[in-house]
């Protein structure tokens, strides 16, 4: 094999080792979003869940209060009927009738005042729940998000030395030799390919014979007429 044939072999693994990895990056990149967006829904929805506690604790409150009113006005009701200053039947029967119905308005309110405080009791549970689960997960979420920063930049880092090192065996190449490469490799992940037979293996279509000899020498570099591909023999 020609010196520069096996040169340019060697370019061609390393090319594919930083396609790969690059690859790996994307991959990776992926699963951080990934999990970024898990780590916001995590938020969001714990966000949510407050909030309606929130909502909750106003409402009981709401109602409390209106509660509270609803007594006092039943007190002064009440007052005003054994105060015997009301002497008419008629006058009479008519704070009867407000006190009963004074009566009911608490009667429901009491009913909604502990539905209220068993739901605000509920939603509050549930926030506690979930705020222990979440911070559980978003632990481990941080501690894979970071396992992966780390895996990134071990996959950077050796991008950048097979970069290196691939910049001194183009150094070593002659000028025209390289450029043919390169305009080959934004066509085929392999521009150096293998004589199988009389067949390129990189487009699998037959090679004259002239270029099958030239490849069995191994003195010259030869390409495949078809693809264009470096020819190698085997
Ligand atoms: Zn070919």
């Amino acid at each position: 094999m020609s010196e520069i044939l096996e040169t340019l072999l060697a370019l061609q693994d390393i090319d594919l080792k930083i396609d790969s990895e690059k690859r790996k990056i994307i991959k990776k990149e992926e699963e951080i979003v990934d999990i970024n967006k898990q780590l916001e829904e995590l938020k969001a929805n714990l966000e949510e869940k407050k909030h309606n506690f929130e909502k909750a604790r106003l409402q009981l409150a709401r109602e409390e209060l209106e509660l509270k009113e609803l007594e006092e006005k039943l007190k002064a009701a009440k007052n005003k009927l054994y105060s015997g200053e009301i002497s008419s039947p008629k006058e009479l029967s008519q704070w009867e009738k407000t006190m009963e119905k004074l009566e009911e308005s608490k009667s429901s309110l009491e009913d909604s005042v502990i539905t209220s405080l068993e739901n605000a009791e509920e939603l509050q549970e549930e926030i506690q729940e979930k705020t222990q689960f979440y911070s559980q997960k978003e632990k481990n979420l941080l501690l894979l998000l970071n396992q992966l920063q780390e895996e990134l930049e071990t996959i950077r880092k050796s991008i950048s030395e097979k970069e290196r090192e691939r910049e001194k065996i183009i150094a070593s190449l002659p000028q025209e030799i390289v450029s043919t490469y390169e305009e080959l490799r934004r066509k085929f992940p392999d521009p150096v390919t293998y004589l199988s037979g009389e067949t390129c293996e990189g487009c699998n279509l037959t090679v004259p014979l002239a270029a099958v000899k030239a490849v069995r020498k191994g003195e010259e570099l030869v390409r495949c007429p078809n693809c264009g591909r470096f020819l190698n023999r085997k």
